[in-house]
């Protein structure tokens, strides 16, 4: 039986792309097959879908997810779509110079490639490329660049230009950088818009969705399959796209640290923002550890968002992250801070979602150790945009078993085994995150954080660059 779409609870990307009569598809029934099921309905396992029908029309794929397509990370995001040019140096150490420049090539196509597709399936996800300016909003900060600027000119290549605090007032209408990196080929979308579309266009290429279905529990073996509390689904193949639920499975739970992000919007300000200098103009973000950030949406308002914020525990089972966020004063102070005279305008609106950390901060694909049907992708670390159709792509070679440029690259590996068992994990990501909060709050008191502080901060997972953990 199907059901409204729910809006209500639903961040404003959801309820303005959810349209007036929309029905979630089935909840899956009985027993049922499929060559390939999806566990996961966000970017990562919709473009997977749509990537594995695209190559192979007669594959019949399945997606199986616990809410509605786009009810996790997906749908609730800030909509920047960035190129992966920052975490180039973990490239590097994953796939070497060759591979890390194919990778970091295709990940700086993407942008450009979501709009193309967008265009071409009728998806109206207000795609605009207005650059990314990534600034020091403190002297502390001023360069936190440099190292990244250095490995890229190494290997030849120079996507970011260097900006004046003149510059980005001329980029931006602010001049409250110090300085900071300019990338022309950013842009920003609406997430929902996105998510419902991909949503669509895979139902039409016939990918069979299952919603309001949670897998309770994943089939390892020759058999495998996914239960779910009314039905079963035996697939030739399985993809896991589960994102911070990754922690439900235990070969993934070493791998990834979960933390919230917190978004919020303002009502639409399109006088504010023209008089502020800042109507379609880049999306910006600082230079902290627990990176802040903001753009501007189609219909004018400013959307800002912080990391950082509360941490998953355990197998995060039944931990959706939902409701409004407990961070809008952070929110509004990185505002603040960037734009001071945009800084008075109310926050109408917060939520928040859960992100799936690796320590190096790119994602990684494989086979579940000692199932070789059975393959995840975890791990897009709060760039989840521009790095899911890169991959779909990965993901789509291996469930076909195509040996070619994707299916080899470095990003595919063991899951990585870094973090301790709970509750020690638990524990200690609090002692590492007060530790960044701590440090971001004295770089803006030109105060140099203790040895300890120093030392614990350093543990941090990658986000938009790569960690120094790594
Ligand atoms: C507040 C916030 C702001 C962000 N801002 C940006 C940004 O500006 N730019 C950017 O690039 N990225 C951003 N991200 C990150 C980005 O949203 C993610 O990287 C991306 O959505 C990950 O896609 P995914 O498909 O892996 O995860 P998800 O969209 O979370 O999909 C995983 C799906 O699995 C489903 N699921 C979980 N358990 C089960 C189960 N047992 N059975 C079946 N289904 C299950 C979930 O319901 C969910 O729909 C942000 C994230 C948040 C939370």
């Amino acid at each position: 039986m199907t059901q409204a779409t729910r809006t209500e609870g639903r961040c404003p990307w959801l309820r303005e792309a959810i349209a007036p009569g929309e029905c979630d598809a089935p909840a899956l029934t009985g027993d049922r097959r499929a060559d390939v099921c999806i566990v996961g309905g966000g970017l990562a396992g919709l473009w997977t879908a749509i990537e594995i029908k695209r190559r192979d029309p007669a594959c019949a794929v399945t997606i199986v997810e616990a809410d509605i397509c786009g009810g996790g990370a997906s749908g609730r995001n800030s909509g920047m779509v960035l190129s992966q040019w920052a975490k180039f140096a973990a490239l590097t150490r994953f796939c070497g110079i060759d591979g890390a420049l194919r990778l970091a090539e295709a990940f700086a196509r993407s942008p450009g490639e979501i709009a193309a597709f967008c265009q071409a399936q009728g998806i109206d996800a207000e795609y605009r490329q207005d650059g990314w300016i990534w600034g020091a909003s403190c002297a502390a900060h001023i360069g936190s660049w440099s190292g990244i600027l250095d490995s890229l000119e190494a290997a030849g290549r120079r996507p970011f230009r260097e900006v004046s605090r003149e510059e980005i007032a001329a980029l931006a209408g602010t001049d409250a950088f110090y300085a900071g990196i300019h990338d022309p080929s950013a842009g920003t979308i609406h997430p929902g818009k996105l998510v419902r579309g991909l949503r669509r266009v895979a139902l039409a290429m016939g990918v069979v969705i299952h919603e309001n279905t949670p897998m309770t529990r994943l089939v390892r073996g020759p058999r495998p399959a996914v239960v779910t509390a009314s039905g079963t689904l035996r697939a030739e193949r399985i993809i896991l796209t589960l994102n911070a639920w990754s922690l439900a499975i235990r070969e993934l739970r070493d791998a990834i640290l979960v933390i919230a992000s917190d978004d919020a919007v303002t009502a639409p300000v399109p006088d504010r923002l023209e008089r502020a200098g800042y109507l379609d103009k880049p999306l910006i973000s600082d230079s902290q550890t627990f990176v802040t950030g903001y753009r501007t949406t189609g219909n004018r308002r400013i959307n800002a968002g912080v990391t950082g914020g509360r941490l998953g525990f355990g197998s995060f089972r039944g931990q959706r992250f939902e409701g409004p966020s407990l961070r809008e004063a952070a929110i509004r102070a990185s505002i603040a801070r960037g734009h001071p005279s945009l800084g008075d305008i109310p926050l109408v609106e917060s939520w928040y979602g859960p992100i799936d950390r690796t320590r190096s901060g790119l994602p990684l694909f494989g086979c579940l150790p000692g199932s070789s049907d059975i393959f995840y992708g975890y791990g897009f670390s709060g760039n989840g945009i521009a790095t899911t159709p890169i991959g779909g792509r990965i993901l789509a070679s291996l469930a076909l078993g195509t040996s070619d440029e994707w299916s080899g690259c470095g990003l595919v590996r063991a899951p990585e085994r870094w973090l301790p068992p709970e509750p020690i994990r638990y524990i200690g990501a609090h002692m590492v995150r007060a530790a960044i909060a701590r440090q971001d709050r004295l770089a803006y008191a030109g105060e140099t954080p203790g040895f300890i502080t120093r030392r614990l901060a350093a543990l941090a997972p990658g986000g938009i660059t790569t960690s120094d953990a790594t």
